[in-house]
């Protein structure tokens, strides 16, 4: 089998902006575009992406820190917008795009974009009508969790299967209290059901859904002034939530570029290695089995 092209990369993620990078082998598809258009174009260079060569952008929620650059860009680049309806009556209500090749999902479908099957959930937060998505492709699967004030019983459903999460890991509850500059009733808001997770309520989410599926976590989304990453990861940590492999975004860095998928285990006995080729993937199985001596050799899924 060929090698598949399934990677995630974080073009940077904390409250003043957001956007990552999902690329397959046939597309090229940005989540949120929460930097300017400027900042956007730079951090593709980074990851060595043509911003024209994008083939969507999907969006989360209308607020600035997720759609703050998606004017400019997409005057300049007709790359189609994917969001559901009141999103795209609240950003071109604001003059937002409003030219742009616009793309209309309702919240709960799902929609293939070129080799990227995407699935869309509602999350509670305070916008219009904001999503999750569940990216997948190939054997991998991408979970984009960032601004919910709670994690409800659909999203622990939707996201127990993928094998990367990008969670939100907003605040430090005990900061956010102590915080001198935010008054009370913005604490109250972003502690509320519809505003951001705190570092427990997503350890905690985190904590519940690992099971065989989820192999890596990017923590997202942290406040400047009310959290820090030693926080954000040594509250994952604290939950025996380690043996994952964590990773934590941030605002000013491009992320490395995450390939999604099966962690090869390391296998020994050759009748483990077979059983397991059946299950993976049991044509490609029958067909190669007059062939051990050559997989054998060649220890990868994507050689079987
Ligand atoms: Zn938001
Ligand atoms: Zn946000």
């Amino acid at each position: 089998m060929k090698d598949t092209v399934f990677e995630l990369a974080i073009l940077g993620s904390g409250s003043a902006g957001n956007s990552a990078l999902i690329t397959t082998e046939n597309c090229r598809i940005l989540v949120d575009i929460g930097f300017s258009a400027r900042q956007i174009c730079q951090r593709l260079g980074a990851l060595g992406v043509a911003p024209d060569s994008l083939d969507a952008i999907l969006l989360t929620h209308e607020h600035g820190d997720h759609t703050s650059g998606l004017d400019v860009f997409s005057r300049k680049f007709k790359v189609p917008i994917y969001c559901n309806r009141l999103t795209a009556e609240a950003l071109r209500g604001q003059g937002v795009a409003t030219n742009a090749p616009w793309t209309i999902f309702c919240t709960g479908s799902s929609f293939t974009i070129r080799d990227l099957d995407v699935q869309t959930f509602y999350v509670p937060h305070d916008a219009v009508d904001p999503v999750g998505f569940i990216a997948s492709s190939g054997y991998g699967s991408i979970g984009f969790l960032t601004d919910l004030g709670f994690a409800t019983k659909l999203v622990h459903e939707r996201i127990r299967e993928v094998h990367t999460l990008l969670v939100e890991t907003n605040h430090d509850e005990r900061k956010l209290q102590d915080d001198p500059k935010r008054p009370w009733s913005v604490k109250q808001r972003i502690l509320s059901r519809h505003g951001h997770l705190s570092n427990h309520a997503a350890a905690t989410l985190v904590a519940n859904i690992a099971g065989d599926c989820l192999e890596r976590v990017i923590l997202g989304h942290l406040s400047r002034d009310c959290n820090t990453q030693e926080l954000a990861l040594g509250e994952m940590e604290r939950l025996g939530l380690d043996r994952l492999e964590l990773f934590c975004a941030q605002q000013h860095e491009v992320s490395p570029r995450f390939s999604i998928g099966r962690t090869l285990p390391v296998i020994t006995d050759q009748d483990d290695l077979v059983k397991i080729a059946e299950q993976i993937d049991p044509v490609a199985y029958h067909q190669a089995k007059h062939y051990h001596a050559q997989y054998t050799l060649n220890l990868q899924w994507d050689a079987i």
